[in-house]
């Protein structure tokens, strides 16, 4: 097939550079436009994007020039990767104008009508367009991605719901500092430190393990019922969030029945073939020191969650650690399988119904 042209929003960022590094070799993509804010507007690639990701800039892109947010670019699909409050005007303007946007930012990931998908938990939920469409009079659609914290739970947490019924959920985790863009936190605030509050981080992990976990009643989406409690801390790592878990269950497990849940899941059919689709989305380690973000969060090119430390919980049924990488499975990459998603089911380059 023809690649399909995608336009990246906020490409300046740190989370847009990844999409500019993951979408230069994409075998159903081709980056045809990047739009940042009128300050880069205008300027090169590469005189405005401060490169902050391992690497180097893809050759040839640097050159290209940064265009504003405006719905005319050259794209079918747009990735955006624009802070919150700019979102929440810009990407319904793209979504009536006909294109399809596969968001990272908060705007709209609780919304009643926008699919918040990890394709690997909640695929099905893309039905939602159709109610979406109908909603809104848009031609094009939002999709979201979860907050990155968000996907290191809620992967191996949904391989645990499936499996035992997921009641209760305790999560802490430790985030990494590029959780907060580019240039975030102040040197003088987290090296040496622990910062124990990330400003409506707790609230977004707890709503939006909720919608993941949820179910689809015809076209609506309901909510699952389990209490999640989320506490969250900044920590003086580059890349790779962990997150501690205790979860309490309807049927308890063994600690081998839930490694054996967790090491086996797999996706839905439709998601397993997808370009960046990791082979197995969860990687159970066994070492006791493990996971670890300098050395587990690159796993599956950055798209697999690697969990360890599955033990009893003396308070909760179960307890276990997760890493996974925030700008490539909790952001970017997230995003392009979303993309990808949506081009296999038909909702961008098919019939436009997803049916
Ligand atoms: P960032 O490094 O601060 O980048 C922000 C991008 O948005 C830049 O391209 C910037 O363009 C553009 N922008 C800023 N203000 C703008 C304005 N007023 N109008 C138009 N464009 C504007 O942030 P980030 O970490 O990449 O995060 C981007 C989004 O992804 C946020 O919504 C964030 O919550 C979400 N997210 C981040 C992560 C992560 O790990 N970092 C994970 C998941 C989700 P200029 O360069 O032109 O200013």
């Amino acid at each position: 097939m023809s690649r399909i042209l995608v336009a990246v929003l906020g490409a300046t960022g740190a989370v847009g550079q990844r999409f500019v590094q993951l979408l230069a070799d994409h075998p159903w993509f081709e980056i045809s436009a990047l739009a940042a804010s009128e300050r880069s507007a205008g300027q090169r690639f590469e005189e405005v994007a401060k490169w902050v990701i391992p690497g180097d800039p893809p050759p040839g892109l640097g050159e290209m020039p940064v265009l504003p947010l405006d719905p005319s670019l050259p794209a079918q699909i747009v990735f955006s990767a624009l802070p919150g409050k700019v979102a929440a005007e810009v990407e319904p303007a793209f979504a009536q104008a006909g294109y399809a946007v596969c968001s990272n930012a908060s705007a709209y990931r609780q919304a009643a009508d926008v699919p918040l998908l990890i394709p690997e938990v909640n695929a099905d939920h893309v039905e939602m367009i159709a109610q979406q469409r109908a909603m809104q009079g848009w031609t094009g659609l939002i999709v979201t991605s979860p907050n990155c914290t968000t996907t290191g739970l809620c992967l191996p947490l949904k391989a645990l719901d499936a499996a035992f019924g997921a009641r209760q959920v305790s999560a802490v985790s430790m985030q990494a500092i590029s959780g907060a863009g580019y240039p975030g936190i102040p040197s003088l605030d987290i090296l040496n430190n622990v910062v124990p509050y990330i400003g409506g981080e707790e609230e977004k992990i707890e709503q939006e393990t909720r919608l993941l976990l949820g179910r689809m009643e015809g076209r609506r989406r309901v909510e699952a019922e389990a209490v999640v409690s989320a506490q969250a801390n900044r920590v003086p790592v580059l890349d790779g969030h962990t997150v501690c878990m205790s979860v309490a269950f309807e049927r308890r497990p063994t600690v081998e029945e839930a490694v054996a849940a967790l090491a086996d899941y797999q996706g839905p059919e439709v998601v397993r073939s997808l370009p960046s689709a990791p082979r197995h989305p969860i990687l159970v380690r066994a070492e006791p020191d493990r996971p670890q973000p300098r050395r587990d969060r690159d796993a599956g090119r950055g798209m697999a969650v690697t969990v360890g430390r599955v033990r009893p919980c003396p308070l909760l049924d179960l307890r276990l650690v997760s890493v996974s990488h925030n700008t490539l499975r909790g952001a970017a990459g997230g995003s392009i399988l979303n993309a990808e998603l949506l081009v296999a089911t038909g909702y961008v380059g098919g019939s436009g119904s997803g049916d």
